[in-house]
């Protein structure tokens, strides 16, 4: 793998994280509510996400977050 090719993935892996957290502000702080707890959950019926559909494009995929 080039060092092209590895600074794209970094940036693309490090993309994806600061936009889940991104999101997460978004959602959260007009409410009110906390960045850190409750835990990761389901808008509507509050339940928690397992631990692999946080994973920021994985969670996606699943259909779990918005
Ligand atoms: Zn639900």
């Amino acid at each position: 793998m080039s060092s092209y090719h590895f600074l794209v993935t970094v940036v693309f892996v490090f993309g994806t994280i600061i936009g889940s957290f991104l999101n997460v502000c978004i959602v959260r702080l007009p409410k009110g509510e906390s960045l850190v707890w409750p835990p990761p959950h389901c808008p509507h019926c509050k339940t928690p996400f397992p631990f692999y559909d946080n994973m920021s494009l994985r969670g996606h995929a699943s259909g779990y977050l918005p």
